[in-house]
């Protein structure tokens, strides 16, 4: 029986058949849209090419330029109506076809159904004058008319979705944040569109008040041997070397993780407000660190590492019971990293509430939880050095300062004056 399957399965390695893939996901074709194939096949390819198919015509959008022995290739051409002309508004097909470059010469053909979209959109931003501070947010409202599949307010690299505005009122909004390291200038912008190269955009009338931004603060924070000890037990177990190293880089890479995970859970939110009061601060905390603090971690008088601190160090009393800053949904539960057992509440549109270094968690990912409502106890579990509640804030995964949100005006002026707020009296 092996004597049989060898041969069978070497001749089947032998002859291969290309493996393609489109690695990103557009479904839309517009003036000049940008398209890349993944093809993989041991013996190179002969052979590769794209075409539009649409009622019936087939239209070649691109070809390899020669055979290659490569295995493993990507490529990216730009297929719409620039190069293509004849294409209509509506269905269509795009097609990949590859051909391995070996004795058989099998072909693979990959096929996704597109929508082409002849006419860029456009795009109108309110004319609200919109202070920007480093750290804060705003809301923005815009109209936008034709076809697109993506919209929202873009800041530098950043991107906020867009929204329908509540109560079936035309136009969308986007809640945005002017990141607390967004250089200076940057001028924030409402788009709309269908992918890379075919989006149209619209400025926001901004003011960037610079004698009023925020003045982050600078600590020195000393790290103890003890303080090293616990880290490393807790957070890197079975490592081993340098305690100093393994901090630091748990403080460096841990945290650059974890800050993704969070970042990710803007695709776990709600499409609505889920909230109707100003977001409350811990009852009777003091706050230990504030928003975009830097700090020098010091160990035996040297500087061994430095980091930004995007949240409040809130402190009551050991094993307090960490309240809901306002009503939502729980979409994380669990333990993560630096920030210990941690807890997070989406309000909708974006914007959720942080809780690290839990001792104690009593809420599950899915619950729906009351402004003030207890979720479990305070800790010091993660990278915390005493019994604290790391309170933070994000808007669609970039972290904000919460303080805006604890005031009932300001949200009246930003938020509820331009959108509709249920429930909300200010
Ligand atoms: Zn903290």
């Amino acid at each position: 029986m092996l004597a049989i399957t060898v041969p069978v399965a070497i001749l089947f390695l032998r002859s291969a058949t290309p493996v393609v893939d489109f690695p990103t996901p557009s479904v839309s074709l517009g003036q000049a849209t940008p398209v890349s194939v993944h093809v993989q096949d041991a013996h190179g390819v002969r052979s590769v090419a794209a075409f539009v198919e649409q009622n019936g015509a087939r239209f070649q959008v691109w070809e390899m330029a020669q055979p290659t022995r490569v295995a493993d290739s990507t490529f990216s051409f730009e297929a719409g109506v620039k190069s293509t002309p004849l294409l209509k508004d509506g269905k269509a097909k795009l097609i990949v076809e590859a051909t391995s470059n070996d004795f058989r010469r099998k072909t693979t053909r990959l096929e996704r159904d597109v929508t082409v979209i002849t006419q860029m959109p456009t795009v109108s931003a309110d004319s609200e004058q919109h202070y920007l501070y480093l750290g804060m947010a705003d809301l923005a409202t815009f109209t936008v008319t034709g076809s697109f599949s993506e919209a929202g307010v873009r800041v530098g690299d950043q991107t906020f979705r867009a929204w329908p505005m509540p109560g079936g009122k035309p136009g969308l909004f986007s809640l945005f944040a002017f990141a607390w390291n967004m250089p200076a200038g940057t001028v924030p912008e409402a788009f709309a569109g269908n992918g890379p190269g075919s989006d149209v955009s619209s400025p926001l009338v901004v003011q960037f008040p610079k004698k009023e931004q925020p003045k982050y603060t600078v600590h020195d924070l000393q790290v103890s041997d003890g303080f090293m000890q616990k880290v490393v037990n807790e957070l890197d177990p079975s490592g081993s070397g340098d305690p100093v190293a393994r901090v630091v880089k748990i403080n460096t890479d841990m945290r650059k993780a974890n800050n993704k995970t969070l970042s990710d859970l803007r695709f776990k939110t709600a499409d609505h407000f889920l909230f109707s009061q100003p977001f409350a601060r811990q009852a009777h905390s003091q706050a230990e660190a504030t928003f975009a603090d830097l700090r020098n971690y010091i160990y035996h008088g040297k500087k061994i590492d430095q980091q930004v601190h995007l949240g409040y160090d809130l402190a009551v009393t050991q094993h307090v019971g960490v309240e809901a800053s306002n009503d939502g949904r729980i979409v994380w539960a669990a333990p993560l990293g630096i920030y210990g057992n941690c807890v997070v509440v989406d309000h909708g549109y974006g914007l959720q509430t942080i809780y690290g270094h839990m001792s104690h968690i009593d809420v599950h990912e899915g619950d729906m939880v009351k402004r003030g409502q207890m979720m479990g106890q305070s800790g010091m579990t993660g990278m915390a050095g005493g019994d604290h509640i790391h309170f933070a804030m994000q808007l669609d995964g970039v972290q904000i300062d919460p303080k805006e949100w604890w005031d009932s005006h300001w949200i009246q002026d930003h938020v509820a004056k331009r959108v509709e707020l249920p429930g909300f009296k200010p």
